[in-house]
Order: structure tokens, then sequence, then C-alpha cells
């Protein structure tokens, strides 16, 4: 929960136990794996506390994906002040500091990622990258990197009385409806204990699984990784890759089937005026990050082939990477071409813009052509690779 810190640029922060965090981490921890299932046994579980859970599991959840991450570190959208107020008031009951202090540290880890100026550097390990960067480390919080938060006066007052928020959004109000509802017991436990360790643990598994397992779809020099388990645990944080090449996006899955409830509820908060300038990044763009991040990935496994069967797999990916990066390059100046005419004509079955339209989809189809075969040819390569 509360981590102070030091300034030590360029190196990495000096080992130090920070006991209050030892205390609260290793505490709720342990009630939420011992205390709660022994209660569980004992008592049974009763639909209010499922639905208190439930409940406070999605909202915290939510304010920090949607809130703390994507709205305040990000700036993916704008949004009305009731959505700020529920953002800063949940994601306070998440126990993870002030949104100040975390889009300070976050924006640090997005610039300085994989180094030691990154406060949950994956390089010094899985234990270091989940909590071990809370636990003991002494860090340094340069807050220059969040100047336009700190111009919002409620940030600010969570930010001087972040205690406050916290205990009342996460303590005091699950334990007045428990007492309410008579359950102030199972409230505490499960409501407010277990579910501060849930929320937790599925934050870090951010910093820690998506930066060690799972596929580098969009950029191979960066540890950052897509892992589908972790977005579900997440409310669809867990494509990292992409969150990572592409920060200023409002989505973190970016396919309309991928699970980001945390991007659903930004577009359907928008549908209702409740947010507003989601940004997006082009189809276009995304897509060549994937192919450079394709042709990068196959680079690199050669690197171990022999150096004939290397020097005429490169040359082949080369030709086949520029048919590709050509195809790409005509559909979109062809989508650019049909969005200008559309804007211009008012009749869309105009001939011109039909014809437009029709270069569209030949162009698309080509495009997607080359692609089958640059699938076909990575399939066919004795490395271990899957493109999908
Ligand atoms: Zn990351
Ligand atoms: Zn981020």
């Amino acid at each position: 929960m509360i981590v102070t810190y030091t300034k030590m640029e360029n190196s990495r922060p000096p080992l130090y136990i920070n006991w209050r965090n030892l205390v609260f981490f290793a505490g709720t921890f342990l009630v939420s794996v011992i205390g709660v299932p022994i209660y569980i046994y004992r008592n049974g579980l009763v639909p209010f506390e499922i639905a208190l859970f439930a409940f406070l599991a999605t909202a915290t959840g939510m304010a920090i994906t949607v809130g703390y991450h994507r709205l305040f570190a990000h700036r993916t959208f704008k949004a009305n002040p009731v959505v700020i107020f529920l953002s800063l008031f949940f994601g306070a009951a998440a126990f993870e500091e002030s949104v100040f202090q975390w889009a300070s540290q976050h924006r640090d880890h997005h610039r300085y990622v994989d180094t030691e100026r990154d406060p949950y550097n994956i390089k010094q390990g899985f234990f270091y990258a989940h909590i071990g960067w809370i636990l003991f480390r002494n860090h340094t919080i340069d807050y220059r990197n969040v100047k336009d938060l700190e111009q919002n006066k409620l940030i600010m007052h969570q930010h001087r009385h972040y205690i406050l928020w916290a205990v009342t959004a996460s303590v005091l109000l699950p334990l007045a409806i428990g007492a309410f509802s008579g359950h102030l017991l199972g409230a505490f436990l499960i409501g407010v204990v277990g579910r501060i360790t849930f929320v937790h643990h599925g934050t870090f598994f951010i910093n820690s699984v998506c930066h060690y397992f799972g596929k580098s779809t969009y950029d191979v020099h960066v540890s950052a990784k897509d892992h589908w388990l972790v977005a579900l645990l997440t409310n669809g944080e867990g494509y990292h890759s992409f969150h990572h090449r592409f920060p200023s996006d409002y989505r973190n899955g970016v396919r309309w089937y991928h699970w980001d409830p945390s991007k659903w509820a930004i577009w359907l908060l928008a549908r209702i005026g409740l947010t507003r300038d989601l940004k997006r990044v082009s189809k276009f763009h995304i897509l060549a990050a994937r192919l450079v991040a394709e042709k990068e990935s196959v680079e690199l496994h050669l690197e171990r082939e022999p150096h004939a069967f290397r020097a005429m797999t490169l040359e082949n990916l080369k030709v086949r990477y520029e048919q590709l990066k050509t195809a790409l390059h005509n559909w979109e100046s062809h989508v650019r071409e049909y969005t200008q005419l559309y804007s211009e004509i008012s009749n869309k079955s105009d001939a011109l813009l039909q014809s437009a339209l029709h270069r569209v989809r030949a162009a698309q189809e080509q495009f997607l052509n080359v692609r089958d075969q640059w699938r076909q040819f990575a399939h066919e390569l004795p490395l271990p690779l899957s493109f999908s």
C-alpha cells in the first residue's frame, strides 16, 4: 500500500524492507488464503457475500484499468466529472496508492521499460516485477511526469488525503453495507480482505506475467507480451504487447473478440455522454507494427541457424516483407481516397464512389492474399513461430 521514495536517478533503488507494505500485503494475503476458506467452510457463502465481492472487485478493478490506467496515466480519452470521481473513489479502494503516484510510476514504466529506471523492471526477476518492488525497494518518484494531473483538484485531494479515501472506499463502505445486512464478518473477510488481495494480484500479474509469458505480437524488442488469461483476470489489460506499442489507444484488446471489458465500458460510457474523444490508432498502423514484429521475430530465430540457411531465408523474408508492405500501403491509400470521396459526394450510390469502393475491396483482397502467403512461408520454416 504506502510506498515511500527517495531520489536515485539512473540506478537501481537500494535494497530495503518496507515493513509497512510487507505487513499489509502479507497480512491481507494470509487472511485471504487461510481465514477466508475457513470462514466459508464453517459458514458457507451467502448470496450477499458473493454479490458484495463481485461488485467491489469489479468496481475497484475497473477504476484501476479504466480510471487510473487508461484515463489518468495515458489520457486515452476524456471523462465527465462523475467518471473521474468514481475512478478516484473506487481506485483508492484498491490500495494501490493515489492516482498521482500510480500514474507517475506507470509513465516511467512505459518510458524506461526493461531498464533500471523502470519501477517494476522484469529484468530484476518475476517476483520483483510482481510485488518485490513494493516490498523491498525504496523508489524515487519524479512527479514532473504528471504535471498535467496536478491541475485537477480532486486528483490532488485524493493524493494528499489518500488514506482517508482508501479507508472510506475500501473498508468503511463494505463494513457499513455488511453491518446493515447482518453479515459484518463476511463483508470484512470477503468484501474487504479477499477482494483487496484478488485485485492486487490481478494488477500485479500485468507487471509480472505479461512481461514474462505470452506473445510479443507488436514489438519483439520489449518484454511486454499479450496473455489472454491475464486479460480475463484484469478486465482486458492482458494484451500488453499491444498496449506498450500503442499506449495512447483506449483499447488494449484491439480485436473485436478480445476480452476487454474496460474498452467496452469506455465505449458504452461515450454512448451516454460520460466519456469522449476516445483515441484509436489506425488499423493500418497496427497492422504495420504487427508485420514488423513478425519479420523481426523470424530474424531473431534465424540468428541461431546455420549461415547458409540464414542468408537464404533472410533474402526470401526481405522480398516477401516488401510485397506485404506495398500491398498494405496500397490498401491504405485506396481507403483514404474512398473516405475523402465519401465526405465530398452526397449521393452515396454515385458511380465514382462505387468504383473507389471496388478498388478498396480489391486492394484488401490482394493484401490478404499476400498475407496468407507470408503466413504459409513462416509456417513452413523449421522455426518455432506462430503467426495468427
Ligand atoms: Zn508493462
Ligand atoms: Zn500502461
